[in-house]
C-alpha cells in the first residue's frame, strides 16, 4: 500500500514526499480512510506510530475540498492537545504536510503573551491547535469562535486526563457544533476513556494499532541493577564509552533533573534540563540545542517529555523508574521510533525492585539484566 491508494490530492502527496515517507504505517492505513469518509474515530495510538500524520493528512484533504464559499476563514479545524510541546509538534506537522494548501493554521498554548494568539486569530485561521486552558481562555474573550467547526481531534486524550483537563475538555465540547466530526487518540483504552468518549463520539470507528502496553519490537531493553549512589556515574560512563551524542534521560522530579543536568554539566557533558517548572522560552531552547547537537544529553519528566518529537533518538535512560508502569512504555516508546532501532537502559536502585517488577508485569516478560563494572 502506498499513500497514492488513499486518493489524496498532489500537493499533500508532494509534501508527503518531501517528508521522505513512502510507505503509511498501519494507524495511518486504518485511520486515513476512515477520516476522509467523515467518520468518527477512537484510535489507540502511542507516539512513534505516525499517529499525527494519520489525522493530518485526511484532515488537510477534507479542509482543502471545502472552502467556506463566503470567502471568510473561520475556524473549521480544531486539535486539543495536552502540552504546549505536542500542540507545537503537530503545528509543525501540519505546516510541513500542508505547505503546498492555501490554509492557514496556528498555535495557541499558555505560558506566553496572548496578544500575537489574538493577532493572528483575528487574522483568520482554518486550523487550530491548542492546549485546553488558554483556548478556553482565548474562548471566554471572544477572541475566536469554534460555530463554523467541521472537526475536532482529541490528541493525547489520556494524558489529557491524568494533567486533570477533564473539565476544560468538557467545557469546550459543549462550546462546539453538534453536527461535526470527533476524533479521539489515546495511548490506551482505559475506562475513562470510553466514558468521555461515549459522550463525545458517533458511532466511531474503532482502531487500536498499538496493543495495550506493548513496548515498541525495535527497542532493546536492559536493566543495570546498582546503587543509588551510583547512578550518576554509571550515566556518565555509559555516555562516553558508548560515544553517545543524544541521550535522552528521564527522572521523576523536576528537582531530580535539574541536579543530575548540573552534575552531568560538571563531568563536561552537555546537558539540559526540560520539565513543568521552565518557561516555554527555555524548553524550546532546549530541545533545539537537542536536536541541532548541541546539548549531548536532554533530561526530562515524564510529563515534560510528551509530545517531544526527536527523530531517530538512538537512546533513552530511565534515571529513575516511574511510579506508573505505564509511563514506562511511553518514555521508550521515545527511541526505535518508525522502524529505528533504539535502546532503552534503566538504572534501577535496589528500592525501585518494586517498580521494576510493576513494570515487567505490564510487559508480560522479563527485562535483560546487564553488569556494570562501576
Ligand atoms: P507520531 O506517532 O505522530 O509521533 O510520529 C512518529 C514519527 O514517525 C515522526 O517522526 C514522523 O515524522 C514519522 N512518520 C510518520 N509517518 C511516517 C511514515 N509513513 N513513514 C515513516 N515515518 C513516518
Amino acid at each position: 500500500m502506498t499513500f497514492v491508494d488513499f486518493g489524496l490530492r498532489a500537493e499533500l502527496l508532494d509534501a508527503i514526499q518531501a517528508s521522505g515517507y513512502t510507505t503509511p504505517t498501519p494507524i495511518q492505513q486504518q485511520a486515513i480512510p476512515a477520516i476522509l469518509n467523515g467518520d468518527d474515530l477512537l484510535a489507540a495510538a502511542q507516539t512513534g506510530t505516525g499517529k499525527t500524520a494519520a489525522f493530518t493528512l485526511p484532515m488537510l484533504e477534507r479542509l482543502a475540498a471545502s472552502r467556506p464559499a463566503d470567502g471568510k476563514r473561520p475556524v473549521r479545524l480544531l486539535v486539543v492537545a495536552p502540552t504546549r510541546e505536542l500542540a507545537a509538534q503537530i503545528h509543525e506537522s501540519v505546516k510541513a504536510y500542508g505547505k503546498n494548501l492555501p490554509l492557514r493554521s496556528a498555535v495557541i498554548f499558555g505560558g506566553v503573551g496572548m496578544q500575537p494568539q489574538i493577532d493572528r486569530l483575528r487574522r483568520g485561521v482554518d486550523i487550530l491547535i491548542a492546549t485546553p486552558g488558554r483556548l478556553l481562555d482565548h474562548l471566554q474573550r471572544g477572541n475566536t469562535r469554534l460555530d463554523r467547526l467541521e472537526s475536532v481531534v482529541l490528541d493525547e486524550a489520556d494524558r489529557m486526563l491524568d494533567m486533570g483537563f477533564i473539565h476544560d475538555i468538557r467545557k469546550l465540547m459543549k462550546q462546539l457544533p453538534k453536527q461535526r466530526q470527533t476524533l479521539l487518540f489515546s495511548a490506551t483504552f482505559s475506562s475513562d476513556i470510553r466514558r468521555l468518549a461515549s459522550g463525545m463520539l458517533q458511532n466511531p470507528v474503532e482502531i487500536d494499532v498499538a496493543p495495550r502496553n506493548s513496548a515498541a519490537e525495535t527497542v532493546a531493553q536492559k536493566v543495570y541493577r546498582l546503587e543509588k549512589s551510583e547512578k550518576r556515574r554509571v550515566l556518565s560512563r555509559l555516555i562516553r564509552e558508548g560515544d553517545w551524542q543524544q541521550v535522552l534521560v528521564f527522572t521523576r522530579t523536576k528537582h531530580g533533573a535539574n541536579n543530575l543536568t548540573r552534575q552531568l554539566d560538571k563531568d563536561g557533558l552537555s546537558a539540559a534540563a526540560i520539565h513543568g517548572n521552565k518557561s516555554q522560552t527555555a524548553r524550546v531552547k532546549a530541545l533545539d540545542g537537542f536536536k541541532r547537537g548541541k546539548v549531548r544529553v536532554l533530561v526530562a519528566t515524564d510529563i515534560a517529555a510528551r509530545g517531544l518529537d526527536i527523530d531517530q533518538l538512538p537512546h533513552v535512560v530511565n534515571y529513575d523508574l516511574p511510579h506508573v508502569a505505564e509511563d514506562y512504555v511511553h518514555r521508550i516508546g521515545r527511541t526505535g521510533r518508525a522502524g529505528n532501532e533504539g535502546e532503552a537502559i534503566s538504572l534501577v536502585a535496589p528500592d525501585e525492585a518494586k517498580l521494576l517488577k510493576g513494570i515487567e508485569r505490564l510487559l508480560k516478560r522479563p527485562l535483560d539484566r546487564a553488569e556494570t563494572a562501576a
